[in-house]
């Protein structure tokens, strides 16, 4: 998967966390048959959770590119793409990682 976290390569620990880009921490996560790197267990299940629910709304089996702008405060702006699909929307986390708020947008 190829992921982009505020106009910078992650997802790995030389690039940073999968989610935030931070590059401190060392928790990997298999997604989608891929070994990520995240900064913390907390990024990695924001980060699960996101992609299923991207899989969910789309019916998509795996995302092969994912476009990530903001942080946990403001909220992410993203773009999910899948065999040449797109979806962008809109993502915020609650207390427990779990998907709070979650915005299709066109
Ligand atoms: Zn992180």
């Amino acid at each position: 998967m190829r992921i982009v976290v505020n106009g910078k390569l992650a997802g790995t620990k030389e690039q940073g966390c999968a989610l935030c880009g931070g590059t401190w921490g060392n928790w990997y996560q298999e997604v989608d048959g891929e070994r990520l790197f995240f900064c913390c267990d907390i990024c990695a299940k924001e980060f699960v959770n996101m992609i299923d629910k991207v899989k969910e709304i789309t019916g998509w089996k795996k995302v092969d590119e994912l476009v990530i702008e903001g942080d946990y405060y403001r909220g992410r702006n993203c773009e999910a793409k899948s065999g040449g699909k797109s979806l962008r929307y809109y993502v915020k986390f609650g207390e427990d990682a779990e998907v709070s708020t979650f915005r299709v947008e066109s």
